[in-house]
């Protein structure tokens, strides 16, 4: 379009714009000198009214048209090359960036790469330290265990001493497997076995192991017609334990449990209550990240903050997903919380 108009294209009036009123004039008088001569009437009023009219007027009135005509003429043709310019200049000014930003991508890919590699140095390196880990504690396990097997034999003290390296050993051992699964989860290498899993038994041996010992009264609620859920279970199982552990961690001693299992849509929905110190809003994204601890007085209970993490990994590389819900109670003291999974269920992934 704005090549279309420029000068090449637009007729040039400069010429035309005398030539053609000063033709037309010329005609006109030659033609009226001609008719009025040869019949003598060089003098009335037609003759000179004529020659006013064509001789003069018109040629003029034409001028004057021509004349406007090429002003806007020249108007149009300033304002194509002003935008032919303003082309070029924004064609330029696009060039620019449109280099910049690939540069910065280019600069982004290659930083992305370097922080891909780092990230894999670091998770073989952890994988390696907690594998170079595990010898040595499995020997101490053992040791434990046989010397646990004669507490008879020793002091109280001593046997005191060696209880709590047991359990600090089990802590100890339990944190180098949860790293070395959590850097499998990251690297891709953790092998997934989905399954139907009937969620009913899972949980209700997962809370007779975990929260049996330690006496905790439960409430259960658990639909009839409960689906299957579609998961690994040893994956699953791992998860409601965890929950279950996180539970009677972070709740008094004695204090009830509300532990259910319903359909909800496509998926099982899995749920603890507890009476405890429940979850700030501000903690209840971060907790699933690694790391992350909601508890971080002194006197908190201990732990590494990878268990909701690591379950969160699993149970998104499954299709489910994990939350929580706090507080859930009035009581400012104990504000309690829901930690639930949701499970897909088994049918849909059958079919
Ligand atoms: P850890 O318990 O080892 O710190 P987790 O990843 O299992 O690691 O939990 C992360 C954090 O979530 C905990 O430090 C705690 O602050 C919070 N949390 C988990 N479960 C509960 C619960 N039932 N009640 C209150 N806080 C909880």
């Amino acid at each position: 379009m704005i090549t279309w108009l420029n000068k090449k294209h637009t007729p040039d009036l400069g010429y035309l714009q005398w030539v053609l009123p000063l033709f037309l004039a010329a005609t006109a008088i030659i033609f009226e000198l001609v008719e009025h001569v040869s019949k003598d009437e060089l003098m009335d009023a037609g003759f000179i009214g004529e020659m006013i009219i064509f001789g003069f007027m018109g040629p003029i009135i034409i001028a004057l048209v021509l004349a406007w005509m090429r002003q806007l003429m020249d108007g149009e043709r300033q304002a194509t090359t002003d935008l032919q310019r303003m082309n070029r200049t924004f064609e330029h000014i696009i060039e620019e960036r449109t280099a910049a930003l690939e540069q910065r991508n280019a600069e982004l890919g290659r930083a992305n790469q370097e922080l891909k590699r780092l990230d894999e140095m670091k998770s073989e390196f952890v994988s390696l330290v907690s594998h170079e880990l595990r010898a040595p504690l499995t020997v101490l396990n053992g040791g434990l265990e046989l010397a646990l097997q004669n507490a008879n034999s020793l002091s109280p003290g001593t046997r005191h001493t060696f209880e709590t390296m047991t359990t600090e050993s089990a802590r100890l051992t339990k944190l180098v497997q949860t790293i070395l699964d959590v850097s499998r989860l990251e690297a891709g290498k953790l092998t997934i076995n989905p399954g139907p899993v009937a969620v009913r038994p899972l949980i209700e041996q997962a809370a007779e192991v975990i929260l049996v010992p330690h006496n905790r009264p439960i409430e259960w609620k658990f639909s009839l017609d409960l689906p299957p859920a579609w998961m690994d279970e040893t994956h699953m199982e791992e998860i409601v334990r965890n929950l279950l552990r996180n539970a009677d961690k972070y709740s008094p001693t004695g204090t009830a449990f509300i532990i259910s299992a319903v359909q909800e849509g496509e998926f099982v929905r899995i749920s603890v209550r507890d009476h405890g110190i429940g979850v700030r809003p501000d903690f209840q994204e971060y907790i699933f990240e690694r790391f992350g601890r909601g508890q971080i007085s002194e006197n908190a209970p201990p732990g590494w903050g990878l268990g909701l993490y690591f379950a969160r990994k699993l149970i998104e590389s499954q299709n489910g997903s994990i939350g929580v819900i706090s507080p859930v109670w009035d009581d400012p003291d104990a504000p309690g919380s829901e930690f639930y999974l949701l499970v897909p269920i088994a049918s849909n992934k059958e079919e």
